[in-house]
């Protein structure tokens, strides 16, 4: 992390591109050597790693550049296409039976090891015969860089745990947000753009690289694999019994053994839980297309090289895996869709089974205490004079909390457009009303939640949601949307329209508009008109009384007792914390 040239550079990158040699020919490899290769400190640039691959593009028929949607940077995103007979068409591709493996980099441009990697393997899956043969059955899509403008912000420190490159990108965009966070909300343009690029792509298997952060041990790699108690079965099981313990194998045999990711209770002694990846992450979110994901994560204190060159191997174990397991993998990803298009129960929410326990053997450093020569008091080190390989427990299993029948279909008003537009860029299919109409629906009333107190990636999130349900005859309106549970991308549609779900749309404050009251009382005039509404209602006159009975600063409260009255009367605006989405229970 030395103060070095490439943080000045930082200026010049934010420059507008230059129009490039279009010379190239594959007889001259001179200048398809990556900027990683000259200096194994060295992560490419933005502006570097796009000229590259217009080289590459110009050099190899079978490998496609193009721009894709646009980013918060004002620059396009790109997508790189690698597919060994020159087709670029994914519905051809998928009808030619090949697998579509999906490789996303610089999310997090502090953590650029996959920009490197996926630079120098585009090339070589060109030049070295062995790889090649790799493509047969798959075909690669690469975004370059998924963060622009985090990657045009570029400095030396913002990664203060991690040992090199010498200068590299950070994590926030253009906006400050996390795009490891932005896959549903999709409050950036680079959101929007990947939803859309992965829709049309629908990979089987999605790499999202990273470089981790956190305890050290021995492995310069790790893995999160998406949540395997989330998947659709067919899919899970693929997974766990067939893909994982290969990849595992592959990198054991080869220069970098792998662990899964080390998400530590306190140090990895105590064990390690598999993480919970909500659909706001890259993994989560392509679990609801049903695509396997990872998140490899390489090591921070590792050297950069390293790291690079585990990325890399991993990215080739997954291309052999794919080579000898093709079949497998689609027919589960069949039966995965087929599962999710005719299914009826949903789960939204999971928590950690503390009872259900997987030993790991792990390769660590052994954690020690001493005196910090900042505060005088005991901190942590890892002793690398100490490693050890012992068993060590690990917490990988979740069990639903929160299951939902799916409904025959949602209706949604035509005001809440801009989620139907998020819709429709994950593929969901949406019809519209034609006339008017008055629909039985079951609606949801929001009874209770919590806020988070501080900003949470732009938003205030809402959390632990309570419903009550009611069949209700809701006037919908021409234009309106329906949304039919028949679709192979139902999780997708099931957890961002169930309110419930943390990462549906309510979650993410698309609805808080319902959650303010409109119109109120003044007490004194109210006064009259609830003595005569609780003479001729005597339900709720006795509901009153049970209340005053029950709750003593109720009783001593004439406000409070008045806004009980109003909420039980026709005065009480019903548009108040009912969500709007309507379920359609049968045709
Ligand atoms: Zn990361």
């Amino acid at each position: 992390m030395k103060f070095s040239i490439f943080y000045f550079l930082m200026v010049l990158v934010t420059l507008p591109f230059t129009a490039y040699s279009q010379t190239s020919n594959a007889s001259d490899m001179s200048n398809l050597i990556t900027e990683f290769e000259s200096n194994d400190n060295v992560t490419a640039t933005y502006k570097q790693t796009i000229e590259f691959y217009k080289r590459l593009s110009n050099t190899f028929p079978t490998i496609q550049l193009s721009e894709f949607g646009m980013t918060d940077s004002g620059f396009p995103l790109h997508e790189v296409v690698i597919s060994i007979d020159g087709e670029f068409n994914p519905e051809a591709i998928r009808s030619q039976g090949k697998a579509i493996l999906f490789v996303n980099n610089a999310i997090h441009p502090g953590e650029p090891c996959g920009v490197d990697a996926s630079m120098m393997l585009a090339r070589d899956l060109m030049e070295k015969k062995t790889l090649k043969e790799l493509l047969e059955k798959t075909t690669i899509v690469i975004v370059p860089i998924y963060n622009i403008s985090g990657s045009l912000n570029r400095g030396s420190h913002s990664r203060a745990n991690q040992n090199g490159p010498e200068a590299y990108g950070f994590r926030g965009n253009a906006q400050n947000l996390d795009l490891n966070r932005d896959f549903i909300k999709g409050d950036t343009e680079n959101a929007r753009s990947f939803n859309r690029l992965f829709t049309k792509w629908n990979p089987d298997v999605l790499i999202d690289n990273h470089t981790s952060n956190g305890a050290d041990y021995q492995y310069v790699i790790t893995l999160i694999p998406t949540q395997k108690d989330k998947m659709e079965s067919a899919l899970s099981t693929y997974m766990t019994s067939v893909m994982l313990p290969d990849l595992f194998g592959k990198m054991k045999a080869g220069r970098y053994e792998m662990t899964p990711y080390v998400y530590a209770r306190n140090t990895p002694d105590d064990g390690i839980a598999g993480f919970l990846d909500y659909p706001r992450y890259s993994s989560g979110y392509a679990n609801l297309h049903n695509c396997i994901s990872f998140m490899p994560e390489t090591h921070m204190l590792k050297p950069f090289k390293d790291r690079v060159w585990s990325t890399y191997d991993f990215m080739v174990a997954m291309l052999e895996h794919i080579q000898v397991n093709k079949d497998g993998l689609l027919e589960a990803r069949k039966k995965a869709m087929q599962n999710s298009r005719e299914k009826s129960v949903f789960s939204l929410d999971w928590k950690m089974d503390m009872e259900r326990v997987d030993t790991l053997l792990f390769k660590g450093y052994e954690a020690k205490y001493k005196p910090s020569e900042v505060s005088g008091l005991e901190r942590l080190y890892y002793d690398r004079a100490s490693p050890y390989e012992k068993e060590i427990p690990f917490y990988n299993s979740y069990v639903s909390t929160l299951d939902v029948n799916k409904p025959y279909a949602y209706i949604i008003p035509r005001a809440y457009k801009q989620i139907v537009d998020r819709m429709k860029e994950n593929g969901v299919e949406v019809f519209r009303l034609a006339n008017d109409d008055v629909k039985e629906v079951e609606i949801y009333k929001i009874v209770d939640f919590t806020t988070g107190k501080s900003p949470y990636e732009g938003h205030y999130l809402h959390k632990n949601l309570q419903v009550a349900t009611s069949i209700d005859r809701i006037q919908y309106h021409k234009g309106d949307y329906i949304i039919y549970t028949n679709q192979e991308i139902n999780n997708y549609i099931v957890h961002t329209l169930e309110p419930q779900a943390p990462d549906s749309w309510f979650s993410w404050n698309y609805f808080d508009g319902i959650l303010m009251q409109k119109e109120y009382f003044s007490a004194y005039v109210f006064e009259d008109l609830a003595a005569q509404f609780l003479k001729e209602n005597p339900d709720v006159r006795a509901s009153l009384d049970k209340k005053k009975a029950e709750d003593q600063k109720f009783a001593e409260s004439s406000y409070e007792q008045l806004k009980f009255v109003y909420e039980n009367s026709p005065h009480y605006e019903p548009t108040h914390r009912r969500y709007p989405i309507g379920r359609m229970l049968k045709k």
